[in-house]
């Protein structure tokens, strides 16, 4: 067993040192939102009490300051992906506004009735219903991958399906409810063979392993602050610097013009052209420290630590009577889903939160995955660096009580 310091880790999170409902917190909802180190807070904290100025505008000192660090924390999302260069990397609010920038300006201009897009069936709603309102909207239509019973993808009907009328290929690196990794170098490989653009979900995927664009060979990836120990309200778009250059704004305003006159408007060059208004300044900058502790983590091991922390939940699990596993996908990231055969996953999130133990109940934003499955709604219980060996075990004692206490 790998030696990983996860009290060194929990001692810089302040949220973790409370108790909820007089039980010592609990936090088995990382796929959620992560929670944020003391040195994301400290980032921010020291923007506004120092730095706070608005970037790319002035030409005082705290502005220039402001703008410099904003920038640096752009190159540092550049170097955590490994782009070619930070004009890359555009800023939005999450994964889902990165999505729907592809969508809104790729997607508009270049699709039109005969074209395909295709998505898998383990897609969250943010890529999915993205993709299936533009596809209305042009006339495209969206092709699902299907999956194996085990949850992976079904790459051999992925084959089938590619064609000269793919024209993109958006898919999740890491599933939000089953926890499968996709192969995504493979998915992308065969995209491009086909003439297909690529658009990768990494909205779980980079809390849990290294990600490098270069390799991956895809047109865009995103990704959202909160889930890797950053702010909320910041996300990232990487796009290939040829692609960005050829798509148009989609939202007018501040910080995405070069010259304006009362008829016309001549547009920023990428990033900022997808930029308008005033970003969120203060979250960039939380989001550079969030990266730099989580290559911190992942260079002491938090990778195969997490993967130890997996094996014992799963072990746990299929040793509770009552409880089956959604999905046993080859392999797996973060996320461990379950259905209770005798109990309904809301009252055991109550009663697992009346100990202080936090997991999610739903649908998770994949309503039509659920529904292939057959299922209303599953209990997720996912890993953050945080999580040590013993809250495994409190978890699966309390799931244990509550399935005793239901039957
Ligand atoms: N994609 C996946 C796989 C997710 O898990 C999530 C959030 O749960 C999203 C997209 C959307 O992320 P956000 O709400 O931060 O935009």
């Amino acid at each position: 067993m790998t030696f990983f310091d996860v009290q060194r880790v929990r001692e810089q999170f302040p949220i973790l040192q409370q108790q909820i409902n007089g039980y010592p917190l609990v936090y088995l909802d990382s796929a959620a939102t992560a929670h944020k180190p003391e040195c994301v807070l400290q980032a921010m904290f020291d923007f506004y009490r120092s730095d706070n100025a608005n970037v790319h505008r002035s030409a005082h000192t705290l502005a220039a300051r402001a703008t410099h660090k904003f920038e640096r924390a752009r190159q540092r999302v550049a170097d955590f992906l490994n782009a070619r260069s930070s004009h890359e990397i555009i800023w939005t609010r999450g994964t889902t506004e990165s999505i729907n920038l592809v969508a809104q300006t790729w997607g508009r201009r270049n699709l039109q009735p005969g074209d395909e897009l295709l998505l898998s069936a383990m897609e969250h709603h943010a890529n999915l219903v993205t993709w299936q309102q533009i596809a209305i909207e042009t006339g495209a239509q969206l092709r699902i991958i299907p999956l194996l019973e085990n949850g992976d993808l079904d790459m051999q009907a992925y084959q089938n399906l590619l064609s000269a009328r793919t024209r993109l290929v958006a898919v999740v690196q890491v599933s939000n409810v089953l926890g499968t990794v996709n192969p995504v170098a493979e998915i992308v490989r065969l995209a491009k063979q086909a003439g297909a653009l690529t658009l990768i979900d990494g909205a779980q995927a980079v809390a849990h392993a290294p990600v490098d664009v270069q390799a991956l060979d895809c047109d865009f990836y995103a990704f959202s602050g909160h889930k890797v120990y950053g702010p909320t309200g910041i996300g990232v778009l990487y796009g290939r610097q040829e692609l960005l250059a050829q798509l148009p704004p989609w939202q007018f305003g501040g910080e995405m013009i070069e010259k304006v006159s009362f008829t016309e408007t001549q547009f920023s060059l990428p990033p900022l052209r997808f930029e308008a208004g005033t970003p969120a300044i203060a979250e960039a900058l939380g989001l550079s420290a969030a990266l730099d502790f989580l290559c911190q983590q992942q260079a002491a091991g938090a990778e195969e630590y997490q993967q130890q922390l997996l094996q014992r939940l799963l072990q746990g699990l299929q040793q509770i009577d009552g409880v089956s596993l959604v999905g046993q996908p080859a392999q797996r990231q973060g996320v461990v889903s379950i259905v209770l055969t005798r109990a309904h996953h809301h009252d055991v999130c109550q009663l697992l939160d009346a100990q202080g133990i936090a997991v999610r109940s739903g649908h998770h934003c994949a309503m039509p995955l659920l529904s292939q499955l057959g299922l209303a709604g599953t209990l997720r219980i996912s890993l953050g660096v945080y999580n040590s060996e013993e809250e495994i075990d409190l978890f699966l004692q309390a799931l244990r009580q509550a399935l005793e206490l239901l039957h």
